[in-house]
């Protein structure tokens, strides 16, 4: 069994006499074959935790299990984990078959032509059969990230641990590799820990994610709970893109007064406020429709200030007196600068946080 287990897991740096708290805690429980991604801002701690897990760092307090096995004094060539880093990490001398059975002649008892045989499958799975025999130099950036996973996967750890390891690529092969991984992950079967600090990758490649920011883990949720019920006001914001809006508000009777605008809420809305009146009101862009008239309590009339168009959608950026939020519409739509409109903000649209917590009510 492959289950991996971070309880209380605390990283406390020493820097000249100050202490540095980089992981604050943490309580992740990842299931055997799960692929979970560590997503957060930069400095959040992501690369921290991961190097705990891999044994590269020490954990300060609590604890890193494999199965039943609490690992924290295990050393890393002992925890049959196995690790791609985004700088890929090849020795430069090797081919690329020498680079991926070198992890074994260190730690197997295979005769060469059974670890030939692994390495010469393993290629063939990543696509890079024909280049067995060449030299990292020899090699596109894509091409060799499939040596450094090839070398991981050859190994057949219980665990793979990978950390930001398609942002060397550009965009294109980043997300065609993003789709390759995934499905090797889910043929493999291996628990798997990624982290990245890009919510493209982790809404689409993650069973679930694991939200850090400040060394504190927000939420552990799916990719579609973590978008639709986020936790708190933090995982709100930074899942999803364009991100959430935001709006101060105050609960005043069942209506939220948010200075430049009204918004009623319904019994069962209000019932879960249960009491708060200090409020932030979130609403994702693309659940706000454009209209061409308000015509009901939820419109609110608008000026279109800039269209940004992406393609297939149009982020528009509107004015209601001197609130600004951004909404999304279909990239059909003819949608001038400058134009008189509506937006439309469904009650089931709406996200209510209390203001100074940032907890998630509604
Ligand atoms: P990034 O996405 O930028 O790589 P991250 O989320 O991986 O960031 P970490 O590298 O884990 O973040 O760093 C977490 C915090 O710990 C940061 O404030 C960082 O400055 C600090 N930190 C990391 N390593 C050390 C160290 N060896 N000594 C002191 N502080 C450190």
């Amino acid at each position: 069994m492959a289950e991996l287990t971070l309880d209380s897991v605390t990283k406390v740096f020493d820097d000249g006499g100050d202490d540095i708290v980089a992981v604050d805690g943490i309580d992740i429980d990842i299931d055997d074959g799960e692929f979970l991604v560590l997503v957060g801002p930069s400095g959040c701690g992501k690369s921290t935790t991961l190097r705990m897990i891999a044994g590269l760092e020490t954990v300060t307090d609590g604890s890193v299990s494999l199965g039943d096995r609490v690992v924290n004094d295990v050393k890393p060539r002992d925890r049959d984990i196995a690790m791609v880093f985004q700088s890929y990490a090849l020795y430069p001398h090797m081919s690329v078959r020498e680079n991926m059975a070198f992890g074994l002649e260190q730690s197997t008892e295979m005769s060469k032509e059974e670890r030939n045989e692994v390495v010469e499958d393993t290629c063939e799975l990543l696509g890079i059969g024909n280049l067995i025999d060449r030299k990292p130099g020899e090699l596109s950036g894509g091409q060799q990230q499939r040596v450094a996973l090839g070398r991981a996967i050859v190994r057949e750890p219980a665990v793979f641990l990978m950390d930001e390891p398609l942002s060397n690529l550009d965009a294109k092969l980043r997300s065609s590799m993003r789709t390759e991984l995934q499905r090797l992950q889910e043929d493999l079967d291996t628990t798997t820990v990624y982290v990245t600090h890009d919510q493209t990758e982790a809404m689409t490649m993650g069973d679930r994610i694991a939200i850090l920011n400040d060394g504190e883990l927000q939420q552990v949720a799916t990719p579609l709970e973590a978008y639709h019920r986020p936790a708190n006001r933090f995982v709100a914001g930074f899942i999803g893109d364009p991100s959430m809006n935001f709006f101060d508000a105050t609960l005043d009777g069942d209506t939220l007064d948010a200075g430049d605008f009204e918004y009623t809420l319904s019994e069962d809305t209000l019932a879960d406020l249960g009491g708060a009146t200090d409020i932030t009101m979130g609403v994702r862009p693309e659940d706000i429709e454009l209209v061409d008239a308000a015509d009901g309590h939820h419109d609110f009339p608008v000026t279109v200030d800039v269209v940004e168009p992406m393609g297939n959608e149009n982020n528009v950026y509107l004015d209601l007196a001197d609130t600004s939020f951004v909404g999304v519409v279909s990239g059909q739509r003819i949608v001038h600068q400058g134009s008189d409109a509506a937006a439309r903000i469904p009650e089931d649209a709406i996200h209510l946080f209390d203001r100074k917590t940032g907890e998630a009510l509604h």
